[in-house]
Order: structure tokens, then C-alpha cells, then sequence
């Protein structure tokens, strides 16, 4: 059994990539020096991987951005309006025009728009989508793919196998840019032509097998889809013969596709056997005598330790039908997903930390695997220990949470009345003007602010410190809304770093990591926390800061929560439990902080859940089943309070159209969603649908410094009151300020809040 890597991460263990970059774009380093940082991180990862005795090492998976845009930039696919980047200014060279279409460009009279940027699949990696126009020219644009293969060769004296993405994909992942209709798969014909040249060029220069990703076979296929697959390959095969071909596919399994994916005219097949080990016998029975298959056992995007006997079983399947030698081991998708190494680790609880495994520890797991295969069981009995260590931990498993899991009934899921009838109280209790304003919940997160938490976590600060400056930042944003005139205020979020930590770090069951970063787009990584064990709350979270606001004012002061989803949604979650579980248990810990702001006084109360829309499955048959369990989870935690409380949720940009019976299911009291930059588009399907609740449609973009006039906002205001009742109207901006200056935000609040008043005025 060989075995590969689909990539590994190229931010670098510490980030070096990230700071480079940075650096660069502030031009602190010159580009000779940033080629050195990415030089350095290819090598090593390439002699990792070697070490680790990977077979056939990857390359082309390094990008200085994202793989998407690289490939954009080797099929020249390059929107004109970039063309002055590339020709006018004579200092500019590839890496200059290809952060231009990332980022944009602001330069002498230049200002260029960056290209859109999207979620990869159902991971909180984002690509950059290409842009496609009906007449739409291909080329061999850039040489990138060639060296870094010439180069890894040297550097491990391998061939190495080249990374691409496949045509088909390639192309669904774009949009159609143009006044003209047109349908971007119909570029097939131009596009494969350059794919052709490319693999020829690889077989030139040595190349034996190429991996070719195609993610879009685990997804609902039309029929013109799954054509442009067959026609894609036949095409390769017929030009490119004598290269050996592997087709990966990740994130899901091929499922209605198997037929399509085992007829395609390649080398070997690449399946995740991770997100769908099922998939196992209906593949390996289907598979024809010549093609390999590739059997990805080892978790590319979770922290945990391989469990080898599972492994086994699903490598024993496949053996039992296909020769050794048409049989390959690998991680189920790119390494991109996870953290580089968990030697850096050092100050993680020891048990924890022997369940885990980064990047680097997965390439040893592939190894090991292919060593237990042939026989090896002390591996196996090493690894078999710790999973039973980890099965069996108290210090992960706590039967009273289990148990309160297990003992949810739907009534505590359900408010006492219903929304009307909740509405009713409410209005009585608040006397709130028609259209009242409110915000999201962060005010701006100056440098000072995050000093204060630096200076206290290196100890320059006292916690009595720390806090009443705090304190001070909590009043003063009180001051500023209460001079506006807002009507429901919010405390600033000052004292949290970030919405899912500062709840992971006050929650049982949860650990963090020093330097678990995984790329989220371009230099921006994350570091989610790890839900380890079974979670509860053990004290408050937020009744501290919530009443000490509340106590500065006489104006409604609102609660500020993340919902369970979300919270889970961007955690590295567990493997040994499904996720609706340890959701369920999140759930209960914030009805706890529900109920215990209700109790401490607190009238309003905000669970944010923007990311239940990223949660839904790439399949659209498992979307109702995953969206059932995630509205209970944000019903739970919402529905131990009194019909008086009012609940509030709120959803960042996202399209409501598919799932508006679910969103009204969430039943919250109030939901504000991200609609300005939709001009209300998207509160059409609200209409649409009839929605009864309140509603609070953002009516300014956070995400930029440029403050909205009163007209752009009542004009706004009038096309959300032709679609939805008055009375059920709230008046807000998209999302929270955290990323605002103080400057433009009072601005655009004191605009909005005229709005509102006109409003009430013509209402
Ligand atoms: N309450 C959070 C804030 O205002 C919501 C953030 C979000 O929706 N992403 O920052
Ligand atoms: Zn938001």
C-alpha cells in the first residue's frame, strides 16, 4: 500500500507565512525576503512529510493565499480590471497582480476591487471565487506549478505529485461576471484545453501521478454536471494517457455518484472515509479491476487521535476485495484543515494532549496505519490504549450532564405561550416606540482595549485593574447610546476577546491550544477552542457585566449570549459523540445563563447564532434533519425564561430562502439579520414567508468606515415596511462595531436613529 498526503498547511507552525505577508503588503520586507519565508515553509514540510515516510508527497498545496486563486491565476483566468496592476506600474510582478485580485488595489489613481471571497464547502476555510465572462479566454498563465514541483523534487530527491484543482470543480466555484446570461460549465471546452497543456508539461518535467481534487463529486449533481465530468476526464485520458491520474474527493460521500466517480477514466480514486465511512462498501463493490483506491482514514480536519482499530476494519474491507497494490492510505482531505504540530503543545493537561494529533502527528498516524495493515500490533495496541483512556476518562465524562441530555422533554424546548401572546406582555412591560433601535452588541475594540487584556494576561495588569477599566469603557458606551437616544442598549462586549472563547474558557469540557491556527482566508487564521469533554456550566458567564451595565441606566440593557450552535459551529468539536449531543449540552449550559440574567434582572436577551446557516450539510436531503436538532439546541437555550423576557437572536449575511420554516421554528422574540448590503433583498423571503415575529433588518454595512446618510436608512425603512407589518419593525445596523472606530459609529448611529424617527413620524 502506498501512502499520500492530499497537502499540508502552509502557514508555517508559528505563522511565519501570515507575518510575512503582512509584512510585505506594509512594505516592511522586500519580495526577495518573502519568497524566503515561503521557500523555508515548503522545505520543511516537504522533509516532514518525508520522514514521516508519506510515499508520495504533495506539492503545488503551498499558495501564498488560496489554491483557488493560484489556479485562477495557471489557467489565466484574470478579471481585466486588473490589467493596469500587471502592465502600468513596471515594479509589479505575479505575486503583485495575484494579491491584487486577492485584496484589491489602492495605488497612485488606481483603486481596484478584490475578487469575492466564499466558504470552502462546509469548513470555515474561504477561497477566492473566480470570476467568469461568457466569452471568457484561458491560458497558461503562471509557472508556480512547475517550480514548486522542480523544487520539491530537489529538495527530497522524490517525485513529488502535483496538486490541482479539477476543471469541473474549478469552475463551479466560480460565478458568472457578465451582462450576458451564460452557464460557466459551458467553458468546459476552453478551459480543459489549458488543464491539457498543463499535465503535459508536469509529464515533461517527470511528473508520474498528479492528484486532481474534484470535492464537487459528494455534492447534488445535475445531469449537465455529472456530463461535464465524464467529458473532462475522456479528454484528459485521451491527451494526457500516460499520466497516472488520482481524483480526490473529501468532505462527504459520493453517495448517488459512486457510478460516475468509479467510470471516470483515472488512475485511483480518492474517497473520505472520515465524513463517510459507509461509503466503504458500496464503493469498493463498485470499483472496476484497474482503478485504485485511496482510502482517506485519518481525520484531515479535527485535532483527534486516529482511532487505528476503526481504521483497520475499513482497510481490511477494501483488502478483502482489492489487491494490496491498487490500495492507498491518506488522510481523508487536505491537512489545510488542522493545526501544524502538537509538539508545540506544551501546555495542554497530558491526558488531553495524548488524544490529539496535529498535521504533523497525522502523517506518522498514515504510517503507522500501513504498518498495523502489514501486521504490526503493538502499534496498534499502543494506539488502542489511548482511545480507551480517552473512552473511559472522567476527566472528560460526567454522567449528570449525560443524563440532563437525556432527559429533555419538548416542553423544554417550547416558550409558555406563544409568540403573540408573548408579544402582547412584552409591549405592555417595555412600552417601546414603533420601530425601536438597538445594536448588535460589540462597540469598537480599540488598541486600548486589547492592550488592557494583553497587559492582564501578562501580568502588567492587576485583575482589579483590568476590570474597572473595563468598567469605565462599559459606562462610557452606556453614555454614548443613552446620548444618542438609542432604545435598547448593550454593554460593548469590552471584556471578551472573542464571542465562542470567552465562553469556551468559563465552560467545563472545553481546552485551548497555544498555537493551533488553521487558515480562514489569505494571513487570517484561527484558533478554536476544543470541546474535550462533555460541557456544563459551572458559575455565570456574563451576569456580571450584563447587570453592572444594566445598573448604570434606566434604558432597557440587553443580555449578550452566543448561542449554542455557533458556539459549536466554530470549535473543534468531538468525534466520539454526534454533534447534535454535545450541542444539547451547550444548550443547556446557556439556558442556565438565560435563566440566571432573567433572575439577575436582565428584561432583553440576545443569542447570537450567526453560524447556523454554515452548519447545513453539502447535501440538501441532510439539511432537514441537521437544521431540526440546531433549532431545538437554540430553542433550548432560549425557553427557560418568562413570557415577559424578551429573546432576541440574531444572523450575520446569510440567504433565509430555504430555510424560513426553520427560522421561524427558532421562535425568537425578536431576530436582527445582515440586510443593507442586499439592499432588503433579503428580507423578501421573510415576507414571502409571512414571518410573525419581530424583525430587525440591518440597515447599514459594519463592514466598512463610509457612514450612511438618514436617506439611504429611511429609504431603507420604507422598503422593509412594504414588506413586513410596522409594528413588528426593529431598527439596527447589520452586525456588531468591533471592528469600527469610535468616529464613524457614533455618526452612523445618530443617522440611524433619525431614521428612526422618521419613521415613526410618517407611521
Ligand atoms: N454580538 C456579536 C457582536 O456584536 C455578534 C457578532 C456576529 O454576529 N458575528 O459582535
Ligand atoms: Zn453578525
Amino acid at each position: 500500500m502506498l501512502t499520500h498526503n492530499l497537502g499540508f498547511p502552509r502557514i508555517g507552525a508559528q505563522r511565519q507565512l501570515k507575518k510575512a505577508s503582512e509584512q510585505y503588503w506594509a512594505g516592511n520586507i522586500t519580495r526577495s525576503e518573502l519568497f524566503l519565508t515561503a521557500k523555508k515553509i515548503r522545505e520543511e514540510n516537504w522533509l516532514l512529510q518525508k520522514q514521516a515516510g508519506i510515499d508520495m508527497i504533495p506539492c503545488n498545496d503551498f499558495s501564498f493565499y488560496d489554491q483557488v486563486l493560484d489556479m485562477s491565476l495557471l489557467v489565466g483566468a484574470v478579471p481585466p480590471r486588473y490589467t493596469p496592476v500587471a502592465t502600468d506600474i513596471k515594479e509589479n510582478t505575479e505575486i503583485d497582480l495575484y494579491f491584487a485580485m486577492a485584496r484589491g488595489y489602492q495605488q497612485q489613481d488606481l483603486d481596484i476591487t478584490a475578487m469575492e471571497m466564499t466558504k470552502w464547502f462546509d469548513t470555515n476555510y474561504h477561497y477566492i471565487v473566480p470570476e467568469f465572462t461568457a466569452n471568457q479566454q484561458f491560458r497558461l498563465l503562471s509557472d508556480k506549478l512547475f517550480n514548486e514541483f522542480n523544487e520539491c523534487q530537489r529538495v527530497t530527491g522524490t517525485i513529488p505529485k502535483p496538486v490541482l484543482i479539477g476543471p469541473v470543480s474549478y469552475l463551479l466555484l466560480g460565478k458568472e461576471k457578465d451582462t450576458q446570461p451564460f452557464d460557466r460549465i459551458d467553458l468546459l471546452k476552453k478551459l480543459l484545453p489549458v488543464y491539457i497543456e498543463v499535465l503535459k508539461k508536469l509529464e515533461e518535467n517527470g511528473a508520474i501521478w498528479v492528484q486532481i481534487d474534484e470535492p464537487f463529486l459528494v455534492t447534488d449533481l445535475t445531469e449537465k454536471q455529472k456530463q461535464a465530468f465524464e467529458y473532462a476526464y475522456k479528454e484528459i485520458r485521451k491527451q494526457c494517457g500516460d499520466l497516472k491520474i488520482l481524483l480526490a474527493t473529501y468532505f462527504e460521500g459520493l453517495q448517488e455518484n459512486t457510478s460516475l466517480a468509479v467510470s471516470l477514466p483515472v488512475c485511483a480514486l480518492h474517497i473520505d472515509l472520515v465524513r463517510a465511512p459507509q461509503q466503504i462498501d458500496e464503493v469498493v463493490r463498485a470499483l472496476p479491476p484497474k482503478l485504485s483506491l485511496s482510502l482517506g482514514v485519518v481525520d484531515g480536519r479535527n485535532i483527534w487521535k486516529n482511532d487505528y482499530s476503526k481504521s483497520l476494519a475499513l482497510i481490511e474491507k477494501a483488502k478483502a476485495v482489492i489487491p494490496e497494490e491498487r490500495l492507498m492510505l491518506a488522510p481523508s482531505c487536505s491537512l489545510l484543515h488542522s493545526p501544524v504540530d502538537l509538539d508545540g503543545e506544551t501546555a495542554l493537561d497530558a491526558d488531553i494532549k495524548s488524544w490529539m494529533a496535529f498535521a504533523k502527528q497525522k502523517l506518522d498516524e498514515i504510517n503507522d496505519l500501513k504498518q498495523i495493515a502489514a501486521g504490526n500490533s503493538d502499534l496498534l495496541k499502543k494506539n488502542t490504549a489511548i482511545i480507551e483512556s480517552r473512552r473511559n476518562s472522567t476527566r472528560i465524562h460526567k454522567q449528570v450532564v449525560k443524563d440532563r441530555v437525556a432527559a429533555i422533554k419538548d416542553a423544554d424546548a417550547t416558550r409558555n405561550n406563544e409568540f403573540t401572546v408573548r408579544q402582547q406582555i412584552q409591549q405592555q412591560r417595555f412600552q417601546l416606540p414603533l420601530y425601536p433601535t438597538t445594536t448588535i452588541g460589540s462597540f469598537p475594540q480599540t488598541e486600548e482595549i486589547r492592550q488592557l487584556r494583553a497587559r492582564l494576561k501578562k501580568g502588567d495588569l492587576t485583575q482589579q485593574k483590568y476590570e474597572s477599566e473595563i468598567e469605565e469603557a462599559t459606562i462610557s458606551a452606556i453614555r454614548v447610546q443613552e446620548e444618542i437616544g438609542l432604545d435598547v442598549l448593550v454593554h460593548g462586549e469590552f471584556e471578551r476577546n472573542d464571542m465562542v472563547e470567552y465562553f469556551g474558557e468559563q465552560l467545563e469540557g472545553y481546552v485551548f491550544t497555544k498555537n493551533g491556527w488553521v487558515q480562514s482566508y489569505g494571513s487570517r487564521c484561527v484558533k478554536p477552542p476544543v470541546i474535550a469533554g462533555d460541557v456544563s456550566r459551572t458559575a455565570d458567564m456574563t451576569v456580571r457585566w450584563s447587570t453592572f451595565a444594566q445598573a448604570q441606566t434606566n434604558r432597557l440593557m440587553k443580555g449578550m449570549l452566543t448561542g449554542p450552535v455557533t458556539i459549536l459551529q466554530w470549535s473543534f468539536v468531538r468525534d466520539d459523540q454526534p454533534r447534535w449531543q454535545t450541542a444539547f449540552q451547550i444548550a443547556l449550559a446557556i439556558r442556565d445563563e438565560v435563566v440566571a440574567l432573567e433572575k439577575a434582572g436582565i428584561k432583553v436577551i440576545q443569542i447570537d447564532e450567526p453560524a447556523i446557516r454554515e452548519g447545513l450539510p453539502l447535501r440538501k436531503k441532510d439539511g432537514p434533519a441537521y437544521l431540526e436538532w440546531a433549532v431545538k439546541a437554540f430553542r433550548l437555550s432560549a425557553s427557560g425564561v418568562k413570557d415577559e423576557t424578551q429573546i432576541h437572536t440574531h444572523m450575520c449575511y446569510s440567504e433565509f430562502n430555504d430555510i424560513m420554516e426553520h427560522i421561524a421554528k427558532m421562535d425568537a422574540d425578536v431576530i436582527t439579520i445582515e440586510t443593507s448590503r442586499s439592499q432588503m433583498e433579503l428580507l423578501e423571503a421573510f415576507a414571502r414567508f409571512k414571518y410573525p415575529n419581530e424583525i430587525g433588518p440591518g440597515v447599514y454595512d459594519i463592514h466598512s468606515p463610509r457612514v450612511p446618510t438618514v436617506e439611504e436608512m429611511t429609504h431603507l425603512l420604507e422598503k422593509a415596511a412594504a414588506l413586513l407589518p410596522v409594528k413588528n419593525l426593529w431598527v439596527n445596523p447589520d452586525c456588531g462595531l468591533k471592528t469600527r472606530r469610535w468616529t464613524e459609529t457614533i455618526a452612523a448611529l445618530k443617522n440611524m436613529v433619525q431614521a428612526a424617527q422618521q419613521a415613526r413620524e410618517k407611521a
